[in-house]
């Protein structure tokens, strides 16, 4: 099948020029981008693969060379203002599974290249030079996958070799609407019931951060038992009352442990969740304990506690975290108290008050403290 067309339409005139600079070498566009052409979906990037040493290939084309990894054989480049990686055709193994993978050769055949893919999905190739250019190599069925809306591992060890592979099967099926095959979903539910821990944590959370999450991708997450590469025992028992919008919210529901890297502000507010929830009297709260102890939190610490059922953490966001005084000190200084621990005492017996009758006025307000701290009305 030949892609000119779609190409064609696809990119601007300037990327089209840059990328006639392959047309005399064995060069594809690869993986997400020759998919996304397909699905006339906008790409990130220019991801393009040498059948041979990329590298090489850089230093002899007229190309700026603006850094590169001589272990993967990946180079990136500048074309006029495009920025294009480029990488050389390799084969990888997984000695350690769920660890980076080794990388055996470079400059391998197209045809092994694609068989350290993810997803046939992503397998797809479209040439770049001029003897066959446009014409889609697809060693694996991709195209037919592509057409049908499935994603489909390419060998039963995928992710066995890579687990984080299931992030990004997620990934996939909700950006883009297709679903696993039925054999690739067996794979991965029996994966998960024997997972090994032995894994890259960083190659996990960043295919999580990698993943647009809402809450139809985080039922699917919960539903598929994808959850349990984080944390086999995460609490699923979730109360959704709102959607969260920070991918953070939805990792920290699961309480990943220290092998994590997470950020030291999104450490902290895991460490305050297991803090809340082992506080003995939360059944008996007034709404003023509440109101003193929730707002006291980062806002995302009680969104997520109410999402885990957190009784409290929910009537303080839904309830009272509007409540707000309107006396200010300057108004107590104006009715004579020195600024001193008192005006403190003041504010908060006055909040108390407001918390129990949200409908209190400024003026009830101060003639409240008239009354109860200056003994006149
Ligand atoms: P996005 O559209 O989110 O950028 P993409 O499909 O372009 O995603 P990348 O993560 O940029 O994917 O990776 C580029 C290509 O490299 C993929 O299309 C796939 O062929 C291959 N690839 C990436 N990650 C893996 C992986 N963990 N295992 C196997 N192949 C992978």
């Amino acid at each position: 099948m030949n892609i000119i067309n779609l190409y064609e339409k696809y990119f601007d005139e300037e990327t089209k020029q840059v990328l006639e600079t392959f047309s005399n070498y064995k060069v594809y566009l690869i993986g997400g981008l020759v998919r996304d052409i397909l699905l006339n979906k906008k790409s990130n990037d220019i991801d393009i693969t040498f059948e041979g040493n990329a590298i090489e290939l850089a230093k002899k084309i007229n190309c700026e060379i603006i850094s590169e990894h001589k272990d993967f054989g990946t180079v990136k480049i500048k074309i006029g203002n495009k920025n294009i990686d480029l990488a050389s055709t390799r084969t990888e193994t997984y000695p350690q599974k769920g660890h980076l993978p080794v990388i055996n050769k470079i400059g391998c055949s197209l045809k092994e290249d694609i068989k350290r893919r993810d997803f046939t999905i992503n397998a797809l190739a479209m040439s770049l030079n001029k003897a066959n250019f446009g014409e889609i190599i697809d060693y694996i069925g991709g195209l037919d996958d592509i057409k049908n809306k499935k994603i489909r591992i390419l060998h039963p060890q995928s992710f066995i070799d890579d687990p984080s592979r299931i992030l990004r099967g997620l990934k996939y099926s909700s950006r883009l609407g297709f679903s696993l095959d039925n054999e690739t979903l067996a794979t991965q539910e029996n994966y998960l019931n024997n997972i090994n821990y032995d894994m890259s944590c960083s190659r996990i959370l960043s295919e999580f951060y990698r993943t647009k999450w809402n809450l139809d991708v985080f039922k699917m997450f919960i539903n598929q038992n994808i959850y349990k590469l984080i944390n086999p025992n995460a609490k699923q028992d979730f109360d959704f009352w709102f959607e969260p919008t920070e991918p953070f919210i939805y990792l920290a529901l699961l309480l990943p442990d220290e092998r994590f890297e997470i950020t030291k502000r999104e450490r902290n507010i895991a460490e305050e969740i297991k803090h809340i929830q082992q506080q003995k009297n939360q059944q008996n709260m007034s709404d003023f304990e509440i109101y003193k102890i929730y707002s006291a939190l980062p806002i995302e610490t009680v969104q997520i506690l109410s999402i885990m059922r957190d009784k409290n953490a929910k009537k303080y966001l839904q309830k009272l975290k509007t409540i707000k005084i309107q006396t200010t000190g300057k108004d107590l200084i104006n009715l004579g108290f020195k600024p001193s621990k008192e005006m403190k005492t003041i504010l908060d017996f006055i909040l108390e008050q407001k918390i129990t009758n949200p409908n209190l006025s400024k003026q009830d307000e101060i003639s409240l403290i008239k009354t109860t701290f200056l003994n006149r009305d």
